[in-house]
């Protein structure tokens, strides 16, 4: 049958009264960015408490499915199909008709669940769903009602026109992007910083990105690979800014400088400060990092802790207490993973000494930093300048070309 309509089901625990507004206003907007990627023309309205998606011409299913699955604060996509109100056993027939194209295979208990808005209904939803209920039972003897716990609902709302579902296709849940601010996300070519890019991005926060690159000891090919995860998250959380920053000689400098077992921890602090300052740059609330503790040397928690202490703003870590098997079966859900563990070098393994400190401390870690006064802020400043900026969407990806 042809779906000409959805119903978008989405959670409403938390959004009463005036934030209600302000959500439905985000999510409506989601839906309208992510649905013009696909074919054809829709309306996207909200009436009574409800959000809608009509279409307005030809369009393919999957893709308009496809497209409402990546917008966060919807929890389920019901097809429906539409006719015109119908006296109840012209009704009755058109529900016969759908009940038998959505289940072919009729074994299923279900029940029928009427809502009439429109009042001017000569029945009531009682009456309505017993009628409905009989006609189909009638057509179908091996179909059973079940108002209990029924396999399949029926669901027939009666308005200015009669909409009729039962599939409901799951959303990915969530916020609208666009009601919580905008984070900066420390973005590497790993597995699990792409991940919590999309986990802060589903509680409704936009996120901008950083990639630290150190040509020429790492390749186009690893920037790509940045390039590709964010476009990736991106088809979720809307347009990213990428910041392309050139880390290489402050690395070189670092390793010139500072003892070899610190490596790690002391260019991590610097990340962590380029990262803060693009974020307040940027009009970033917080940043993003896929840290994990004890995952690695630099993410045991006293490491952690000297990382932390650099930055004034919220570092948020959605997925400090994952095992990396979770990490990794939600990459593969959100489709990161392939492109994750794509071979190309990042930054950090160049560098990497054979024993890095597991407990740094931070004292010492200040001392050694002093090795890097003479030039340090000029080259965090030229990192800066040097800011090469990609506006990444989920469709394509631009060279941001100035003001
Ligand atoms: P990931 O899988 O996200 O790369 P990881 O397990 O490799 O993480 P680290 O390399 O220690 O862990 O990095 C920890 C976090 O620091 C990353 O999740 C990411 O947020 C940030 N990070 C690391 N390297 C870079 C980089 N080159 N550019 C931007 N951010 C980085
Ligand atoms: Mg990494």
């Amino acid at each position: 049958m042809k779906y000409e309509s959805f119903l978008i089901k989405y959670a409403e625990i938390g959004i009463k009264g005036k934030n209600r507004h302000l959500f439905e206003e985000a999510l409506v907007n989601q839906m309208k960015l992510a649905l013009r990627r696909c074919e054809g023309h829709f309306a996207v309205t909200r009436s009574s408490g409800r959000v809608f998606v009509d279409a307005l011409e030809d369009y393919d299913f999957d893709e308009v499915v496809d497209a409402l699955q990546h917008v966060f604060g919807i929890t389920g996509i019901c097809p429906m199909v539409v006719c015109r109100v119908l006296p109840i056993e012209e009704l009755a027939a058109e529900v016969v008709k759908f009940v038998g194209s959505e289940y072919p295979d009729r074994h299923h208990t279900f029940k029928v669940h009427t809502r009439r808005l429109d009042k001017n209904y000569p029945l009531d939803s009682m009456q309505i769903n017993e009628e409905l209920g009989a006609a189909i039972l009638d057509a179908y003897p091996e179909m059973k009602v079940d108002v209990h716990q029924p396999e399949i609902l029926v669901t027939v709302e009666i308005r200015e026109r009669v909409y009729l579902y039962s599939h409901i296709i799951p959303g990915p849940g969530g916020l609208p992007v666009g009601i919580g601010g905008k984070a900066m996300l420390l973005l590497s070519g790993g597995i699990d910083s792409p991940v919590a890019g999309y986990m802060v991005s589903k509680r409704g926060v936009r996120l901008d990105a950083v990639y630290f690159n150190a040509p020429p000891y790492t390749s186009e090919r690893a920037l790509q690979k940045v390039v590709d995860l964010a476009q990736q998250i991106a088809k979720y959380s809307g347009t990213i800014w990428l910041h392309n920053i050139n880390f290489t000689e402050i690395q070189l400098y670092i390793y010139e400088k500072c003892p070899h077992d610190e490596l790690t921890i002391i260019m991590r602090r610097y990340m962590m400060r380029i990262a803060e300052l693009l974020a307040k740059k940027y009009d970033c609330l917080g940043l993003v990092t896929g840290e994990s503790i004890g995952q690695v040397a630099s993410q045991t928690m006293t490491s952690l802790a000297v990382t932390n202490e650099v930055c004034t703003l919220p570092v948020f870590r959605p997925v400090i207490a994952f095992d990396k098997e979770d990490i990794i079966t939600m990459s593969k859900k959100i489709g990161t993973y392939d492109t994750s563990i794509l071979p190309y070098e990042d930054c950090c393994t160049i560098f990497v000494a054979k024993h890095p400190v597991t407990k740094p401390v931070a004292e010492v870690i200040r001392r050694h930093e002093k090795n890097l006064e003479e030039k340090i802020d000029e080259m965090v400043e030229r990192a800066i300048e040097t800011d090469e900026i990609l506006i990444v969407e989920g469709s394509g990806v631009r060279k941001y070309q100035g003001n």
